[in-house]
């Protein structure tokens, strides 16, 4: 039975609900991708060596701004520390302002910071997180907090966190391909899910922008992995629904790398629900075949992690052995894709 969960709003289509019931009753394996699957030998000399402490590091360093909602100060000065810390890594890095529109009218400005490995490769493949965090507590069990801003460790801090220290990995082992990496500002300023009318599109505004704009011109990555929540202690990562409809092949790839690395817990082989996130617009959008790492609860009494648009969604929140096991896996992931290229 395949329950529908979202961040945000459900908004899976009729034909993407019934497509996904077919592969999953059936207990068939996905089609493999177009691209992206690998043979169980390639890079089997890498050993990944993702640096939990490091990435725990760079999350704990953004939470220190406080909340980084689009158009604080806060927000501004966590830009600056994003793009110089990318920059410290790979020479290629962009900055993508825009100012776009909130579901309540406000007009925000926006960052996207976008580092690019090794940008003369042809041969690319999309890492991409947000950075902004919501401006609401609104799943807050105390209602006296919840017009309070999130400090965002994990929904907002872990997957960038997670990204920075695999550019830093990038630097010290290349893995010989192009990589690209693109953190979203303004994915959490969306309508909460209660108000009524409910509009369209209000989430991931920072993702839909560099989707219709991307930082350059025709822009192609033979397929993409967001991370989002990606710190909570003991998570659980079922396969995201979307990830499963767009992108069947590259979701395997990825959750058998897992399996293979002995993080099978935290990448369980189960269906999740279908959430509309920054890799929904990549892939409808862009057209690039992008997955969704995130966090859903799977006894199902919570949607995502325990303190998912919550005053509690601190640095207690955050666990560097779910970010090794999601830090490990990605980097392997890359470095699968080198002999490919040969
Ligand atoms: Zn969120």
């Amino acid at each position: 039975m395949i329950r529908f969960k979202s961040k945000h709003l459900y908004q899976i289509p009729a034909f993407t609900v019934l497509l996904a019931c077919t592969l999953f009753s059936c207990k068939q394996s996905p089609p493999p991708a177009s691209s992206g699957s690998q043979p169980e030998d390639t890079a089997s000399t890498y050993v990944p060596s993702f640096n939990a402490d490091s990435a725990y590091d760079y999350i704990a360093k953004q939470v220190a701004f406080g909340p980084r909602v689009p158009g604080t100060k806060a927000n501004l000065a966590c830009a600056v520390y994003l793009e110089t810390t990318l920059r410290s890594h790979m020479p290629d890095v962009m900055v993508q302002k825009a100012v776009v529109r909130a579901y309540d009218n406000t007009l925000l400005n926006i960052r996207n910071i976008i580092g690019m490995f090794h940008p003369e490769r042809s041969d690319r493949i999309l890492l991409c997180a947000h950075w902004d965090t919501r401006h609401i507590a609104d799943h807050d069990p105390d209602p006296d907090m919840r017009k309070n801003p999130i400090l965002g460790a994990n929904d907002g801090g872990s997957g960038t966190g997670v990204l920075l220290e695999i550019a830093r990995q990038l630097a010290l082992d290349d893995p010989g391909i192009g990589v690209d990496i693109v953190l979203f500002d303004a994915e959490d300023y969306g309508q909460p899910e209660d108000a009524l009318p409910q509009k369209e599109d209000t989430w991931c505004l920072g993702s839909q922008y560099w989707s219709k704009n991307p930082h350059k011109p025709g822009y192609k990555a033979r397929f993409g992995i967001l991370l989002d929540m990606v710190g909570a202690k003991n998570a659980t990562f079922p396969k995201e629904e979307y990830s499963v409809y767009y992108a069947p092949g590259i979701v395997s790839m990825v959750w058998e790398t897992a399996s293979r690395l002995g993080y099978g817990a935290f990448f369980p082989d189960r269906l999740g629900g279908a959430v509309t996130d920054d890799h929904y617009y990549v892939n409808t959008i862009l057209r690039i075949p992008t997955i969704n790492i995130i966090h859903q609860d799977m006894s199902g009494a919570k949607p995502f992690f325990e303190h998912w648009h919550t005053v509690k969604d601190n640095m207690e929140s955050i666990d560097p052995l779910t970010l090794e096991a999601v830090g490990n896996t990605v980097l392997m992931v890359l470095h699968q894709q080198k002999k490919k290229t040969l």
